[in-house]
C-alpha cells in the first residue's frame, strides 16, 4: 500500500453490494462473500448455527476446482460473520486482528508495537505547537522538519480550502476544524487512529492529518509533499454535500485524487490515458461495490479522471446530485445509462492524446512522487 490517503468510514468488507451466498459441498452450511463469485464455493472446518459458520474455525473459500483457496479466514465466527480475533487473507490484503459484525478493525495497527507510546517510565511532556486561524485549529510538533516548514503547510492548506471550494463551487466553510501534523506513522496510529503514511481527514472529528517529516528524504529545496489538497477535498466535500453513500466511495476519492490532479507530474487525464492503452482500467462494477479492495494507484487515478469528465461536461450541480443519491440513480439523474458515459469519455481522451502517454508504471505503481 502507498497511497494511504483514506477518509475514516471504510474498514469494512462490504456486506452491502454485490455478495454471493456460498454453499458446502459437505453440509448445509452457507456462508455469504462479501463480493460476487458464482463459481466460488467454501469449507468450514468449525461448526455451523442456524446454517451459518459460528465459533472457531478455517473457513476457505475456493475457487471453481482450484485447490490453492482464493480466500481463507481463520478466527471466530459468528452467525456467518467475521468476529471476534481473525486472520484474514486473500489476494490483495492480510488482515490479523479483531474483526466485528464483519469488519476488520485493526488495521495494521499489530505492526506496530502499541504499548511504547510513552518513552519515559513516567509523566512525558509532549511538545506540540499550535496556532488558530479563524476556524482552523493547527497542531506541529514542536521541533523537526514540519515545524520548521510549519508556515508554508499552513498557507497550503489556506489555499486547498478555498481552490478546492472554488473547484465545487460551494461557500468555504466556516466549522471548526483541526488540522493536526505528525512526524510518524506511529503518531499517525496515536491520533488519527491508522498508522498511515500520507494523510487522513474524520469528517465526524472534524480532524484532518497528515504525516509530515524528512526522515529516508534527500536533500531537497522543494516543500515536501503531503497529501493536502486530496484530504482538504475530503473535508470540503463531505462539509458541504455530507457522506456519500457507500457506493459512491469512488467518487469521494475520485474527487479528492483529481483535486490534487497531480502525481509524479503527470495529470489524472494523462494516468487515465495510459491505462486505457494498456487494459488496466477497472471495471465500474468493481469500483462502485469494492472500492478500497482494488489496487489503489489505478483505482483512485482512475476515478480522478472520470470526475473531471463528468464535472467539465455535465456540470458541478449534477456531480452533486450523484454524490447524495448513491451510483444507483446515475441514469435518471445524467439521463443516460453509465455505460454509455465510460464510450465517450474513452472516445474523448483518445482525441485529447491521440498518441498514448509514456509512463514508467513500475515506478509510479509505488507511489506518486
Ligand atoms: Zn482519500
Amino acid at each position: 500500500m502507498k497511497y494511504y490517503l483514506f477518509v475514516l468510514y471504510f474498514l469494512s468488507i462490504q456486506f452491502c453490494f454485490g455478495q454471493s451466498e456460498l454453499s458446502n459441498p459437505e453440509s448445509d452450511c452457507k456462508f455469504i462473500l462479501p463480493w460476487v463469485c458464482n463459481e466460488c464455493s467454501f469449507t468450514w472446518t468449525g461448526e455451523c448455527l442456524d446454517n451459518l459458520p459460528s465459533g472457531e474455525g478455517l473457513l476457505s473459500v475456493f475457487h471453481e476446482n482450484q485447490e490453492e483457496p482464493i480466500m481463507t479466514y481463520e478466527g471466530e465466527m459468528e452467525k456467518g460473520r467475521f468476529n471476534g480475533q481473525g486472520v484474514y487473507h486473500d489476494g490483495m490484503n492480510n488482515w490479523e486482528g479483531t474483526f466485528e459484525n464483519g469488519n476488520f478493525i485493526d488495521t495494521r495497527i499489530a505492526m506496530i508495537d502499541t504499548t511504547t507510546f510513552n518513552e519515559m517510565e513516567g509523566w512525558e511532556q509532549e511538545s506540540i505547537v499550535t496556532k488558530q486561524i479563524d476556524n482552523i485549529y493547527f497542531t506541529f510538533p514542536a521541533e523537526g522538519y514540519a515545524y520548521n516548514h510549519r508556515d508554508a503547510y499552513v498557507q497550503k492548506c489556506l489555499n486547498a480550502i478555498d481552490a478546492n471550494s472554488k473547484l465545487i463551487k460551494v461557500p468555504v466553510f466556516k466549522q471548526f476544524t483541526k488540522i493536526k501534523v505528525v512526524d510518524s506513522k506511529k503518531d499517525m496510529l496515536l491520533y488519527a487512529g491508522m498508522p498511515a503514511g500520507g494523510g487522513i481527514a474524520n469528517i465526524w472529528t472534524r480532524s484532518v492529518f497528515f504525516m509530515i517529516s524528512d526522515e529516508g528524504v534527500e536533500e531537497t529545496t522543494e516543500l515536501i509533499k503531503a497529501p493536502i489538497k486530496h484530504e482538504i477535498m475530503h473535508m470540503v466535500a463531505m462539509t458541504a454535500w455530507g457522506m456519500p453513500p457507500q457506493n459512491n466511495t469512488w467518487l469521494n476519492e475520485g474527487l479528492a485524487t483529481y483535486a490534487a490532479n497531480n502525481c509524479s507530474g503527470y495529470t489524472v487525464a494523462e494516468i487515465y490515458r495510459y491505462f486505457l492503452e494498456k487494459n488496466m482500467l477497472i471495471p465500474i462494477e468493481a469500483l462502485t461495490s469494492n472500492f478500497y479492495q482494488e489496487e489503489e494507484m489505478v483505482s483512485y487515478h482512475q476515478c480522478a479522471f472520470i470526475v473531471e469528465y463528468m464535472i467539465s461536461n455535465f456540470g458541478i450541480e449534477k456531480f452533486e446530485e450523484l454524490w447524495k443519491s448513491g451510483f444507483s440513480s446515475f441514469e435518471s439523474i445524467y439521463g443516460f445509462a453509465y455505460s454509455q458515459m465510460e464510450i465517450d469519455l474513452n472516445k474523448s481522451i483518445m482525441e485529447t492524446y491521440p498518441i498514448p502517454i509514456d509512463i514508467d508504471w513500475e515506478t509510479l505503481k509505488d507511489g506518486c512522487k
